[in-house]
Formats: structure tokens, sequence, C-alpha cells
């Protein structure tokens, strides 16, 4: 039975749909291979996990956001202007997935400014919001971010409710909406043996911490946000779509759920907790 849902004033939770769509991007930026065979594993997220997510948020009417790198925005237009089309938020998520850590100012500098070009080259949109690739940060990366008027952050772990970032030791303008390796798929299932991942996780166990951890949030209500982190590649298998198609209609009976995009969490915390 469906619950009675929620909105921004009216809630008890905030949930938000998140997916990673890192494509080719994850393997040549952050694991650092471009053998045909891991190139083509990225492409599985374009062919078959988008097309196979947007039915899903489609039959649910759910909203959602998408954190694109520019090299999958290039690679895949057709299916970064679908998601687009179908009215999900797009963020940023570097150029080539490289690890902000690992950069220089200039190259991470440098990383911005290509995602930023072409996301607007190829679907018009000026990213709101930030996830960095794999959520590393360096030491420059909120200063990088205000000045590219970017206006959240989703690349932190330290609450279950969004909250200003502080970057050494000063408040931001920048909101944190955060995340958690719990709440993200590939911790679970991602199957990568030269980088010890050993991943192929049962969907049941990923289920009952899915919704373990939203019936906690539910629970406690408050200005709580269960932000659930994925990538096209990975939740894209018939059996894991199944999955979170479950955990869709688990957090569909209870009221008082606002489905909500990124930027949509994050401008209802900068009206409820505006700046001194
Ligand atoms: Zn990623």
């Amino acid at each position: 039975m469906a619950g009675k849902p929620g909105s921004a004033e009216d809630r008890r939770v905030a949930v938000a749909l998140t997916f990673d769509f890192d494509a080719e991007s994850a393997w040549l930026g952050s694991f650092r291979v471009d053998t045909p065979s891991a190139l083509s594993r990225g492409a599985y997220g374009a062919n078959e996990g988008v097309p196979r997510i947007l039915r899903l948020l489609e039959r649910y009417q759910l909203p959602a956001t998408f954190f694109v790198p520019g090299d999958t925005a290039e690679r895949h237009p057709k299916e970064t202007c679908d998601i687009a089309a179908a009215g999900h938020e797009i963020g940023h998520h570097g150029y080539l997935h490289e690890p902000p850590h690992l950069l220089e100012e200039p190259a991470e500098r440098t990383m911005l400014e290509k995602g930023l070009d072409a996301l607007d080259r190829i679907v018009k949109r000026r990213p709101r919001g930030y996830r960095s690739p794999a959520w590393e940060l360096s030491k420059n990366t909120f200063r990088l971010l205000a000045d590219y008027g970017f206006e959240y952050d989703a690349s932190q772990l330290a609450m279950d409710r969004p909250y200003w970032v502080e970057d050494s030791g000063r408040r931001t303008g920048i909101v944190e909406v955060p995340s958690a390796w719990e709440l993200c798929d590939s911790g679970h299932f991602l199957f990568v043996p030269a980088a010890n991942l050993t991943g192929m996780s049962a969907a049941s166990k990923v289920e009952e911490i899915w919704k373990g951890d939203f019936d906690g949030a539910h629970a406690e209500g408050g200005d709580v946000c269960y932000v659930l982190t994925m990538h096209p590649q990975i939740i894209g298998r018939h059996h894991r779509v199944a999955m979170l198609e479950r955990v869709l209609r688990h957090i569909l009976e209870h009221d008082g759920v606002w489905f909500a995009q990124m930027s949509e969490i994050a401008d209802d915390f900068r009206r409820r907790q505006p700046p001194p």
C-alpha cells in the first residue's frame, strides 16, 4: 500500500536517488586501465544501465540526480541527453574521473573546467552540484568549487543530514548533501580482481542494508536525508535493478517521504538554515 508522499515542508525523510554515470571514465581515470575488456564494462552502463534505470524511474515517476563526468557526456551524448530530457538533474563528476587528491591545483582546475565545458556543449546544463570521483577531495577542492559557483557538494560523509561545508576551519557557502559507502552499490558489488575488489554480493544482502538504513532514517525524521549512490554499470544488471525496485516499493509504503533531487535538498537546507 502506498504511503502518503511528503513535501519539503511535510516530511520525515528526504530521499535522493543518485547515479554516477562513470562509464569508461572510471576505468581510465581511477583504475588506470584502457583494455577493451575494461572499457566494455563501462560501456555497459550506457548501453544497458541508463535505459533500464530511466525506465524504472519513469514507471514510478521518481526524480533523480545523475553525476556525469565530461568524458562520459562526450562518449555517450545520447544517453546523457536522455537523462536530462527525462527531467533528471545533472551534476559534475570530474572530467575523466580523476581522483582530486592526486592532482595539483592547476590540474584540478582544468578538470573542473573541462567537465563544465563538456556538460555545457552536450546537455546545455550548468551543474549546481559536484560529487568528486570516488568521494576523494584535495585540500583545494572546496575553494575551487566556490570559485566556479557550485552550490552544493555530495562527496562527504560526516552526517546523515545536510550541513555547511567547512574549509580550513571556516564555513563556506557550499551545502554538503552527504553520502555513505553503505548506501553505495560499488562497495557491495564491484568486482575488480586487479584492485582486490571482490564485490559480487548477493543483492538480497544489499537490500537488507538499504532497507534497514531507510527504516532508521524514517524513524528518526527531522532533517535527515537518505542518499543512495549507484552506478549504471553496476546497479544496471537485471537482478540489481530488481532489488532497487523492491527497495523503492518499500520506501513508497511509508508516509512522509520526500523524493528530491540533490539541488532541491540543498535549497531546502539553505532556506531553513540561512548563513548568519
Ligand atoms: Zn564515479
